[in-house]
């Protein structure tokens, strides 16, 4: 451990494998993380059986990857640690499904705290509920892993009914590569409100707005879709790429002089007082669980207002200018790190004939 850090930060070192070398995990979902969980646990020397619905796709690519299926019920039966790794929005279902199995001392390990949260899985008392959630999507956490990496994560202990829940979700992170990189210690509650928080505010929300908006303003007063396109979202991540590798400070050294004063006069007049209002308002709506509510109550609809904003979003101009120029340029052929597409419930996709 470190005192670098105001929070604390687990590496390898402050892993006992032990604690989880004569256990059995019950990895339930074989997408994203599902898969990256199950084989690198596989491989760290864990009994793993994955479990899928009968009649599951996923159950093919688990058996050809050397791994026992079972059903998720049969799986928890099973195990002694059940690793809820299926959608967010099945997981109650899943859970209602394998509650029985779970004994007392068993532990019920996830990914993010959503459904803990907001009370929409309700944990006996006799197990140990604890999270660790890759900072990362799976397909990563697996290739890190295969080379030798790690892939950095969160850690955290809803309710630890034996006393050892740190030290097991610790040998956990540890079996999946995360203590490789370090793993920061964090509360089920604040992992899901920053999580949904920064999806919303910035990263997915205010983002994808503030390129469309940009976009729309050029396009409005006369300059080219093309050169739109290029200035408002390609260079996007030229410049995320900067502040990635080194934060606010290396991408406003690698931008011009005239770059740097034009962003610092007029960044804050376009992301203004209002947006921070509104960014505390969003934050309000996490917080006070009305975004979990509304979220809840659109699946259980049928997620009409989700659907019917995907294809508007779909049916936007840049995504069709972007579609061309992405096709003429040799950029869009370099290696994309895109999710492989190999469970069966990956997200629908919206056509164009929606
Ligand atoms: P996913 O959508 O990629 O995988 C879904 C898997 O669950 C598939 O294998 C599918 O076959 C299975 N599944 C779907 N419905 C099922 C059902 N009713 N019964 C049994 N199995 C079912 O999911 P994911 O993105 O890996 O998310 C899993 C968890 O990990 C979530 O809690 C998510 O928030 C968390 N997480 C995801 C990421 C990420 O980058 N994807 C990162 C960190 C944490
Ligand atoms: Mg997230």
């Amino acid at each position: 451990m470190t005192d670098e850090f105001d929070t604390d930060v687990y590496y390898d070192d402050d892993a006992d494998s032990s604690q989880i070398d004569n256990k059995t995990v019950a990895v339930l979902g074989y997408g994203s993380q599902g898969h990256a969980h199950a084989q690198n646990l596989d491989e760290s020397g864990v009994d793993v059986i994955v479990g899928l619905r009968e009649g599951s796709s996923s159950r093919d690519a688990a058996e050809a990857d050397g791994l026992a299926v079972a059903t998720p019920k049969e799986a928890a039966s099973e195990a002694d640690i059940v690793s809820v790794l299926v959608p967010d929005t099945v997981q109650p279902a899943v859970y209602e499904d394998v509650r029985s199995e779970l004994d007392a001392g068993d532990t019920l390990q996830f990914a993010h705290g959503f459904n803990v949260h907001y009370g929409q899985i309700e944990p006996a008392e006799d197990v140990d509920v604890t999270m660790i959630a890759p900072k990362s999507p799976g397909h990563l956490v697996r290739r890190n892993y295969e080379n030798g990496e790690g892939t950095p994560g969160l850690l955290a202990v809803y309710q630890d009914a034996t006393g050892e829940a740190k030290q097991e979700a610790l040998a956990y992170g540890k079996a999946i590569g995360c203590t490789r990189a370090g793993v920061v210690e964090t509360t089920f509650r604040e992992e899901t409100e920053t999580d949904l928080f920064g999806e919303q505010a910035v990263l997915c929300g205010g983002i994808s707005e503030l390129i469309k908006i940009g976009y729309e303003t050029l396009v409005d007063a006369g300059y080219s879709p093309e050169m739109a396109y290029f200035e408002c979202m390609n260079e996007m991540k030229l410049i995320v790429d900067l502040m990635y590798e080194g934060g606010l400070g290396a991408m406003w050294d690698s931008v011009s002089d005239t770059a740097e004063y034009g962003g610092l006069t007029r960044g804050e007049a376009i992301v203004d007082d209002t947006a921070r209002e509104n960014m505390e308002e969003v934050l309000e709506q996490v917080q006070n669980g009305e975004f979990a509510r509304e979220w809840i109550a659109e699946n259980q609809a049928g997620r009409p207002s989700y659907r019917q904003r995907r294809i508007a979003e779909k049916n936007h101009e840049i995504e069709d200018v972007g579609e061309r120029l992405r096709e003429l340029f040799a950029w869009s052929e370099e290696e994309q790190e895109t999710e492989p597409s190999e469970n069966d419930d990956e997200k629908e996709r919206v056509t164009a004939d929606d």
